[in-house]
């Protein structure tokens, strides 16, 4: 597990600390780490205890390690081509190790992973972080897409009498029937939840963001399967049929959900569905697109959802739907993940609420509200700190130089300033 195994007394200081759970910063408000966990505010004025290790990070805002609920770990960046065919799934895993480590040294402490059009590579990466092997941040997987054949999740553009290796179309299925079957192999494979495309993609070649590909009762089956496994459905879903048709059929989160109406948006609202949007990253591909001399049918994709998204996401707000953060890390570097930040306080959300939505709401979403989110007794000590107030100044967030994950402080020690990462892995030891 993260953590070192000890049981030693931390004293966490800074200038103030954020109470994502009240939504307050309260000033002078320090933490107590024992071992992996948190143990207790340290109040303004009070003395370490006696035998603490001192962190003093003056100046600097204490937070919770962020969350992101929609990154892409394995292999490499997405580009115009097909995915995943030129690389074999060592070569996918290899490339997550160092997409992995640039998540979580930007602060993002745990993830959920929305798939990998390698089967089960995410399973991997994964466990290697879970033991300490890699340095990452504590994620959860979806181990495959569940998608129809040719769909937004299947690796599409190749001649139809190519027969693709069986990890390379694992989550294919063509009727509800064969939807419970592959939920249930790809939840016996190891994944923690289910992600299903309930409408084509930006990216993938000849299918269409718009269009519903799953249909109800096939996301319906999805649904009923993964909670009989006791987890969650994630759904794709850009066009608003497919949105409604996920949250319809009980998706515990709508991935995207580019072209949702106020209908929709009311919909999500009342059945307490989750909006994990995306809004950042079509400035990024419309930037690195047009440089790479990308396809016009991708550019032209990404043109129609951008700000349709932004102002679905701006509705959404307003309709009073839970917003997840999630960023699509993959389709833009890793690392990057708090860029998005800004942009949801551009489209109605107040700053507190942008943390939130990366810190208290994504554990909720995730199951994970009893570990990870904010920085109250018994979670998992995940902290960050920034310097000045990232509540006047969300841009802040985007250069973290201080994490620590599970007690463990991985990036900025402020008694080591020569030895930024001090910690990590074996990999990682100098
Ligand atoms: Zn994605």
């Amino acid at each position: 597990m993260v953590g070192d195994g000890s049981d030693r007394l931390v004293a966490v200081r800074g200038a103030r600390l954020v109470d994502v759970e009240a939504g307050k910063v309260l000033e002078g408000r320090g933490l107590l780490v024992r071992g992996e966990r948190i143990e207790g505010p340290l109040d303004p004025g009070q003395s370490p205890p006696e035998g603490a290790e001192v962190v003093d990070l003056a100046g600097h805002t204490l937070l919770p390690g962020l969350i992101d609920c929609h990154t892409h770990l394995v292999g490499e960046l997405q580009g115009s081509g097909i995915p995943a065919i030129d690389r074999s799934a060592a070569q996918e895993a290899l490339s997550g190790v160092g997409n992995a480590r640039a998540t979580v040294l930007a602060g993002f402490t745990s993830v959920r992973d929305v798939g990998t059009f390698r089967a089960f590579v995410d399973v991997a990466l994964r466990d290697a972080i879970r033991d300490g092997t890699v340095t990452g941040p504590r994620m959860a997987v979806a181990g495959a897409y569940v998608t129809v054949p040719g769909g937004g999740g299947a690796v599409t553009g190749l001649a139809p009498d190519i027969e693709l290796p069986l990890d390379l179309r694992f989550g294919e299925a063509a009727s509800p029937e064969e939807v419970r079957r592959r939920v249930r192999a790809i939840l016996y494979g190891g994944a923690d939840f289910i992600k299903v495309i309930a409408t084509g993609a930006v990216l993938a070649p000849g299918t269409r963001p718009g269009a519903p590909e799953l249909s109800e009762a096939e996301l319906a089956a999805a649904v009923e399967e993964a909670a009989a496994q006791g987890t969650h459905v994630a759904a794709h879903a850009h066009g608003t049929r497919g949105i409604v048709n996920a949250a319809r059929a009980g998706a515990r989160s709508i991935e995207h959900g580019s072209l949702l109406d106020d209908e929709a948006a009311d919909l999500l609202a009342e059945r307490g569905t989750y909006l994990v949007a995306d809004i950042y990253n079509g400035d990024y591909i419309a930037d690195e697109g047009a440089r790479q001399g990308w396809p016009a049918e991708t550019l032209a994709k990404n043109e129609a959802t951008t700000q349709a998204q932004r102002d679905g996401f701006a509705r959404a707000v307003k309709a009073g739907v839970k917003i997840a953060y999630g960023t699509d890390s993959g389709v833009y570097p890793h690392g990057w993940n708090a860029r998005q930040l800004p942009y949801m306080a551009r489209h109605g959300m107040t700053t507190m609420a942008a943390i939130q939505s990366a810190t208290v709401v994504a554990a909720e979403l995730l199951g994970w509200e009893d570990r990870v989110g904010a920085l109250a007794p018994g979670r998992l000590a995940d902290v960050i700190a920034v310097p000045g107030d990232p509540l006047d100044d969300l841009e802040l967030l985007a250069d973290v130089p201080f994490v620590m994950q599970g007690g463990r402080i991985l990036k900025g020690d402020p008694r080591d300033p020569r030895a930024p990462l001090s910690a990590g892995g074996p990999y990682f030891r100098a």
